[in-house]
C-alpha cells in the first residue's frame, strides 16, 4: 500500500460530514473488506461519505492530490474494483436512503443502497423494478452494469427503468442527465460502470408486483439432467414474460423438502418466478413437473420481497469467488453437454452453474439504444466458482475457466460487465460490442484524464 501524505488526510478529515478511515484506526480492516475474499486490497484512506456534498469534496481532493480513486456502492463486485491498493477509497454505503412516490410509481435511490432496502420500501407500496436476485447486492454497481432478475422479461433490464440520475463527474461537478439532460451521458451510464462519474441519486420507474406471487423451486436428480435441460429449452420458447424460470446445477443444499440422501448430491434446479395472478401461474407451472420425478419440490405463493432473499443462504460474503460467464442466444445440444460434463465435476460443494433466462421485453430494446448492448443474450451463464480455503484456489479456479472454455463455442462472444472478473480486461470491449467506440467517445468528453479508472476501464483515447 503506498501511504497518504498526512496533510491530505487531515485535510479530508475537517472537510467531510462522514467518516475519515485512516489505516490506522479499527474500523479501516473492516470497511475495506468486500463480499469476494479473493480480494485483498488495502487503500491509503477510506472516506464514508454521509452526502453529495462529501463525494464532491473526494472527488476534488483526489484528482486535486493525483490520488488513484475507488468507488465502493456495496462491494459485490466479483473484480473488486470497489476498492484499491494505495489511495482513495470513496465508501458511498451509508447513504442508502430510498424514497417511493407511490403515486407516479418512482424510486429515488441513494447509491450506497442495496436491492433489500429497494424492495423493502417499494413493497410497502406493492411495487418493485427489474433487480438482482441476491438482497445484498448494490443498486449502483447492478445498475451501472445493466442489472437483470427475475423481473427482467415482464420489465426489462434495470437500466430499462432507469428515468435520471445525478452524477459527479471528473471535474467535481453535480450534472442531472436524463434522455434530454446531457443524453449522452445518460446514454453511457446505462451501462457503461463507473467510468463517468459517481452517480448519486437514481430515479427509477417502478411496477405493480406482488407482494405474493407464485416462486419457489423444483430439484431434481442430476442423472435427469439432459431431459431437464432439453425440456426447459423447449418450454421457455413459448412462456409469457412474467413466468421466469432459471436453472442451477450444483450440489443439493440441505432444504427442508430435499430427502437427506440428496443433500450434498448434485442436482438440477428449476428456480421459478411468475409475477402475475397467482392460479394462471399454478396451471403454467405445472408441465415442469413432467421434465423428471423430482427429488422434492416447493414452490407457492410467497411474498415478492421473501423470493428476493430466496438465494441469500447460498451468496453470503466471506467466501472466495471465481467467476466465468457467457451470453446465449440460444441453449445448444454443444452447450448442454458442456454444462452437464462440468457440473458432474464441480470442485466444491459450493461451486455452481446458474442459467438465467432474460428475453421478452429487455430483447426488444435497441442495441443501441444505450451502452449495454446485449440484447440477443437471452440466456446468461455464470460459471460461480466459490469454496472456503486458499488451497483450492488454483483447483476452483481451473475448473471455471475449463468449463469456459469448453462451452465457448456455443455463446454469443458478448458478456455482462458485471460478471466480468478481475483478470478478464481483454473482455471489455467484447462486453461492448458495437457501442464500445461511442463510449470511447463519452469517457474523452466527460473523463479524459481517467480518473475514473479503478472500474471495467474504458480507456480515453485524447
Ligand atoms: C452474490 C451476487 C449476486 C449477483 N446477482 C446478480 C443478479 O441477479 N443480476 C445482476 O444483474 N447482477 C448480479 N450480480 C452482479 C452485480 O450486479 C455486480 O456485482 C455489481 O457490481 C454489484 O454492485 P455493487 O454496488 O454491490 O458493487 P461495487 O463492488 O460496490 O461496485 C461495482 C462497480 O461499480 C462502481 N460503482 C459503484 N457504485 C457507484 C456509483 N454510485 N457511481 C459510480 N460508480 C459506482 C464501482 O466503482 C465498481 O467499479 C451479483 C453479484 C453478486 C456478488
Amino acid at each position: 500500500m503506498s501511504r497518504i501524505e498526512n496533510k491530505i488526510i487531515q485535510e479530508l478529515k475537517s472537510k467531510i460530514r462522514g467518516q475519515v478511515i485512516s489505516p490506522t484506526e479499527p474500523d479501516y480492516n473492516k470497511a475495506r473488506t468486500i463480499w469476494n475474499a479473493m480480494i485483498n486490497k488495502k487503500p491509503g484512506v477510506i472516506v464514508r461519505c454521509s452526502g453529495v456534498a462529501d463525494v464532491i469534496t473526494s472527488v476534488n481532493i483526489a484528482r486535486d492530490s493525483n490520488l488513484l480513486l475507488a468507488v465502493h456502492g456495496a462491494g459485490h463486485n466479483i473484480a473488486g474494483n470497489s476498492v484499491c491498493d494505495g489511495g482513495i477509497m470513496i465508501d458511498l454505503s451509508q447513504m442508502n436512503s430510498v424514497r417511493i412516490d407511490p403515486k407516479s410509481k418512482k424510486a429515488y435511490v441513494e447509491p450506497g443502497a442495496i436491492l433489500g432496502d429497494f424492495d423493502h420500501e417499494a413493497q410497502a407500496f406493492g411495487l418493485a423494478t427489474p433487480l438482482g436476485i441476491n438482497s445484498t447486492t448494490g443498486v449502483s454497481g447492478l445498475t451501472l452494469g445493466g442489472g437483470f432478475g427475475w423481473l427482467t422479461r415482464k420489465h426489462g433490464m434495470t437500466i430499462d427503468n432507469l428515468i435520471s440520475a445525478d452524477v459527479i463527474t471528473a471535474d467535481g461537478e453535480l450534472v442531472h442527465t436524463n434522455e434530454n439532460q446531457k443524453p449522452d451521458l445518460f446514454w453511457a451510464i446505462r451501462g457503461g460502470g463507473g467510468n463517468f462519474g459517481i452517480v448519486t441519486l437514481f430515479e427509477f420507474q417502478l411496477h405493480k408486483v406482488g407482494p405474493d406471487v407464485l416462486a419457489g423451486l423444483m430439484v431434481f436428480p442430476f442423472k435427469d439432467a439432459k431431459s431437464v435441460l432439453k425440456k426447459y429449452r423447449k418450454f421457455v420458447q413459448k412462456i409469457p414474460n412474467e413466468l421466469n424460470v432459471w436453472v442451477i446445477l450444483r450440489q443439493a443444499p440441505p432444504l427442508p423438502f430435499l430427502p437427506k440422501r440428496v443433500h450434498g448430491k448434485e442436482v438440477v434446479i428449476l428456480a421459478i418466478l411468475y409475477s402475475g395472478e397467482i392460479k394462471q401461474g399454478q396451471k403454467l407451472i405445472k408441465p415442469l413437473r413432467r421434465f423428471a420425478k423430482a427429488h422434492g419440490e416447493h414452490t407457492g405463493a410467497m411474498p415478492y420481497e421473501a423470493w428476493q432473499q430466496g438465494f441469500d443462504p447460498l451468496l453470503t460474503p466471506g467466501a472466495r469467488n471465481y467467476w466465468k460467464s457467457h451470453n446465449f442466444s440460444e441453449l445448444s445440444d454443444g452447450a448442454l453437454d458442456a454444462i452437464i460434463e462440468y457440473a458432474g465435476k464441480l470442485p466444491s460443494p459450493q461451486c455452481e452453474i446458474f442459467i438465467g433466462l432474460l428475453g421478452g421485453k429487455a430483447a426488444k430494446v435497441s442495441p443501441d439504444a444505450m451502452a449495454y448492448g446485449n440484447r440477443d443474450a437471452n440466456f446468461i451463464l455464470n460459471v460461480h466458482s466459490r469454496w472456503d480455503k486458499a488451497k483450492d484456489d488454483t483447483k476452483c479456479i481451473s475448473w471455471a475457466r475449463d468449463f469456459f472454455d469448453a462451452s465457448a463455442p456455443y455463446a454469443t462472444g458478448g458478456v455482462y460487465i458485471n460478471f466480468v472478473t478481475q483478470d478478464e480486461t481483454d473482455r471489455i470491449a467484447a462486453a461492448y460490442g458495437k457501442n464500445y467506440n461511442k463510449l470511447v467517445r463519452i469517457k474523452n468528453k466527460y473523463d479524459p484524464n481517467n480518473l475514473f479508472r479503478v472500474n471495467h476501464n474504458i480507456k480515453p483515447t485524447v
